[in-house]
């Protein structure tokens, strides 16, 4: 973990990523009690609770949000629970996850019943943060067109996925729209817009990885190590990452 520069990324998204749904959004995040009257507290709908979505969840119950969280791995559950949401989600004919804390695509069945769910949530949610992805790369199509549609007027949605090619069918990468009184944001590299801690934290994580090579400060090669192995692509004229050696040979042929 301490040399996990996604997990550190993913941390930055997912806190500037409620900071810009509050930017955005045409009412206040926490209940208030004013001469003027009570103001009711915004409810958020986060999509997908791992690193990026509990950061989420975090930031906007500290800023007072009511926030209600889903996601299809079964241990996350707890988690969102943990950091002050409420979890909602269906019982899944097939599992989910893909290991390493991971998730695989839905069945077809499962993605119709998750749709349904989506479709409700959205629609009583002023802030919807999606960060849900495949394997860390790919974006799974969750909101559809008619789920926008649903959403009341002045509502915002958040892509963080956006880098893998967006949650929601009608986020354009890189650009805020305006539909039916709804605005999505899709924002890239969203940890580029905070560089102070992006970097001091990218830095530790790069040090802690030099650091696995190391021993009694000289450089120290250990191929029974998971890491080093990971990481090692040729030594003493032989290639020796499995990935890179097929590559290589694709090439020859
Ligand atoms: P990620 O960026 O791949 O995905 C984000 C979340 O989206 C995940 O929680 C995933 O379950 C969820 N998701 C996928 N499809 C969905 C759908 N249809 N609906 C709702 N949610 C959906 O994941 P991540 O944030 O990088 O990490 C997830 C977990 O992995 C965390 O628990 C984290 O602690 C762990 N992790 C493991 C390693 C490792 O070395 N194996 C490294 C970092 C993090």
């Amino acid at each position: 973990q301490s040399m996990d520069t996604l997990s550190s990324m993913a941390n930055i998204s997912g806190y500037k990523g409620v900071l810009l749904a509050a930017v955005e959004l045409n009412r206040y995040f926490p209940m208030l009690m004013t001469a003027a009257g009570m103001v009711r507290p915004a409810k958020v709908f986060v999509i997908g609770a791992g690193v990026a979505g509990l950061q989420a969840i975090a930031t906007a119950r500290r800023l007072g949000a009511n926030v209600v969280a889903t996601d299809v791995r079964p241990e996350v559950k707890e988690q969102i629970e943990s950091v002050g949401a409420k979890y909602v989600g269906i019982e899944l004919k097939d599992s989910a996850a893909a290991g390493g804390g991971y998730a695989k695509e839905l069945s077809e069945e499962d993605r119709q019943r998750q749709g349904q769910l989506l479709v409700a949530e959205c629609a009583q949610s002023d802030v919807v943060v999606t960060t849900a992805l495949i394997g860390g790369v790919f974006a799974p199509r969750l909101l559809t067109a008619d789920t926008v549609k649903s959403m009341k007027p002045g509502s915002v949605i958040v892509d963080l996925g956006a880098e893998g090619g967006g949650n929601c069918e009608l986020s354009k990468p890189g650009e805020t729209v305006h539909i039916g009184g709804v605005t999505i944001l899709a924002p890239l590299n969203v940890p580029a817009t905070m560089p102070f801690h992006a970097s001091l934290l990218f830095s530790r994580n790069l040090t802690a990885f030099i650091q696995a090579f190391t021993k009694d400060k000289a450089f120290h090669l250990d191929f029974n190590d998971d890491i080093q192995q990971g990481a090692l692509i040729t030594h003493d004229g032989e290639v020796r990452h499995a990935r890179a050696r097929d590559a290589m040979l694709t090439r020859r042929n």
